[in-house]
């Protein structure tokens, strides 16, 4: 995603001339081989592309909330099409005019939620620091090393809790100086934004930058890729730049650095999964596997999909929100292929991946021996 201005400039060219923003594509169909929606159903970047080419784009049609913004298809063009700000400006006009297929209508209720309560999960607000109870959390104030934020996933979901609880014992074992913001973070807006809800978008990024500012923040640490890619590269649009650092990238240097000691064996095999926010839009593939690699008498197998190819969970794109019907679900590959390689546990470092990965295990047959970790989980139990 480069900046408001592409999305502005984009809608107006499609509104205004029958989509010219395309006009670079020559119709490969390079994007359609790599995209995991025809593993499960015929579904054709190229398609929507060409049509919006010629101003024919149906705005009612379900195919233009499919995709999940997993990076796999502008990796491969030869033309720089830029499929995905193409997508979300399409799905932006469909917003401006409140035109919902049925698949994408829980859209709605997710809005209003993160209008009223800065979560897309029906939560309240006052309860966004509850996660902590327990713990030894601080309140952030100016003097503090790193502000840990947490995002509305690992603050409310009960699966995801435990990954916020067990980043928050990590930091404490290692002596780090974090607080949090507690009821005054909002979700970071990034997924909210690829569905074409740019107004909302910017709403809840300028209440985190204002109070960002207001707290004194430097330096935010995150757990999930979304956060990490919205703070990094998108919030800068509205001329600001915080060092931004996943918890992975985290714990890998405080690992080589001596503060962070790993004591325990784990005794497991164990594949990794590359988050698509983490990966491909980010270029973070080597501080996950450091991290597990130190690990003592982790065995470590790679998946055939992997690094810049590894297969995305579905949940990217606003996917999250919307239902994927049993049999077309990216991530149920994902567990088959994690079991392919004889992993016990399948790691990863995303809210949205553990939870398509947790629905997608219980489904399954042959995979309910399956472990789903996020990376800190693993490393809360050896330190
Ligand atoms: S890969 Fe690029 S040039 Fe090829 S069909 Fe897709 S959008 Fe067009
Ligand atoms: S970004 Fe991913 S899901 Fe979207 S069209 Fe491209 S390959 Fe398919």
């Amino acid at each position: 995603m480069e900046n408001v201005a592409d999305y502005n400039e984009i809608v107006d060219v499609i509104k205004a001339n029958g989509g010219k923003a395309f006009k670079l594509c020559y119709q490969c169909g390079l994007c359609d081989v790599v995209c995991p929606w025809n593993r499960v159903r015929t579904f054709s970047m190229r398609k929507i592309v060409r049509e919006a080419t010629f101003g024919l784009t149906d705005i009612e049609s379900n195919d233009i909330w499919l995709c999940s913004t997993c990076g796999a298809c502008p990796q491969q063009c030869p033309r720089d099409v830029r499929q995905i700000e193409s997508g979300v400006s399409l799905r932006r006009i469909a917003t401006e005019y409140g035109v919902f297929p049925n698949t994408a209508k829980p859209i709605r209720g997710v809005s209003a939620s993160l209008a009223a309560e800065g979560n897309p999960l029906n939560e309240q607000r006052k309860e966004r620091a509850k996660w902590t109870e327990g713990l030894s959390v601080k309140p952030f104030n100016e003097e503090m090393e790193v502000l840990y934020f947490s995002g509305c996933y690992l603050s409310y979901d009960p699966r995801l809790k435990k990954v916020a609880a067990a980043t928050a014992s990590i930091l404490i074992k290692a002596g780090i100086d974090f607080g949090i913001l507690g009821t005054q973070e909002n979700c970071c807006g990034e997924s909210i934004r690829k569905t074409g809800d740019e107004e909302l978008f910017k709403r809840l990024a300028k209440e985190n930058i204002k109070n960002f500012i207001d707290n004194g923040v430097k330096k935010i640490l995150v757990s999930s890729p979304h956060c990490y890619h919205t703070f990094k590269n998108e919030y800068p649009e509205f001329m600001v730049n915080f060092e931004v650092v996943h918890i992975t990238q985290y714990l890998s240097e405080l690992i080589n650095e001596g503060r962070l000691e790993l004591n325990k064996e784990y005794g497991k095999k164990v594949t990794y999964h590359d988050p698509c926010y983490l990966g491909r839009h980010n270029g973070i593939y080597e501080e996950p596997r450091e991290v597990l690699k130190k690990i003592p008498a982790l065995e470590l197998n790679e998946m055939p999909e992997s690094r810049e190819t590894s297969l995305c969970c579905g949940g990217g794109g606003g996917r999250i929100w919307m239902e994927t019907p049993k049999g077309e679900r990216f991530s149920d590959f994902r567990i088959e292929q994690a079991v392919g390689v004889g992993a016990e546990v399948l790691a990863t470092s995303c809210p949205y991946c553990i939870t398509h990965f947790e629905e997608s295990r219980l489904t399954l047959e042959d995979s309910e021996s399956l472990v789903i970790k996020d990376i800190t989980e693993i490393v809360a139990e050896m330190i």
